[in-house]
């Protein structure tokens, strides 16, 4: 099946949706807990606009150029679109997130979030922030010890241009549903455990397009979705 065919993003999304709803069913879960994030990274503005003819107005961006190229592109859009920068932050280039993105999934350490909250400019609303944790994946630098996520959440809560709205994790690939559900485990009590000291963080940003189902069992609250609604991605 070809991207290139007329109305495969919109049919594609269809079928991410249902397969949402039926891993919210089979956990008794609510399907309004639980928002589709459209990860649009390396798909050019056609692909976008064509998942947003399908309903979809949530998308996240992991490099930061080409997402603010993209938030140019479809600015002043109605209904409003609502972007997520999910992809490794650098010191140097927090301004421009912090200057187009609505949110940001990677926060991983004071530096950037003291950046962050310098730079968000004032006639927005604060960026709503997620702090995000190494779970499982030792090769990855990205992401805090859950040992740390404590010190952080009071750092962040004290700035004035950041919310904090919860957690985020990219566990290491792995196939097995269960050990899945077990890695998304531990990222369920930790949210649990930081909600009883903030009570209105309400965001556990988990689950790709591998991984959803254990995700959505384990309580994700937002689920990002690439590959099976813009299809396989070229690097080339
Ligand atoms: C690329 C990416 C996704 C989407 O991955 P798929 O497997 O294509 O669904 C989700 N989250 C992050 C952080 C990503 O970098």
């Amino acid at each position: 099946m070809s991207l290139s065919q007329p109305h495969t993003i919109g049919k594609n999304l269809q079928d991410v949706r249902e397969q949402i709803a039926a891993a919210a069913q089979r956990c008794e879960r609510p399907l309004e807990e639980i928002t589709l994030l459209a990860v649009s990274k390396t798909k050019p503005a056609s692909a976008v606009e064509e998942a947003i003819a399908a309903g979809q107005l949530a998308f996240g961006e992991n490099y930061v150029q080409e997402g603010v190229d993209k938030i140019a592109h479809f600015a002043g859009h109605q209904p409003a679109l609502t972007w997520h920068f999910i992809g490794p932050l650098q010191s140097n280039k927090s301004r421009l997130v912090a200057e187009n993105f609505d949110w940001c999934h990677t926060v991983d350490r004071l530096k950037i979030a003291q950046r962050l909250n310098e730079q968000r400019p004032e006639n927005l609303p604060p960026l709503q922030v997620l702090i995000q944790v190494n779970i499982s994946d030792e090769a990855s630098k990205s992401g805090i010890a859950l040992s740390d996520v404590d010190v952080l959440a009071d750092q962040i809560s004290q700035m004035p241009r950041l919310t904090l709205r919860g957690l985020m994790a990219i566990p290491a690939i792995e196939h097995d549903y269960q050990r899945q559900l077990a890695v998304f485990s531990q990222m369920r009590s930790a949210f649990d455990a930081l909600r009883a000291r903030y009570p209105q963080l309400d965001t556990l940003s988990m689950g790709m397009t591998d991984d959803m189902p254990a995700a959505i069992a384990a309580g994700s609250t937002m689920v990002r979705i690439g590959t099976a609604i813009f299809g396989a991605r070229d690097y080339a």
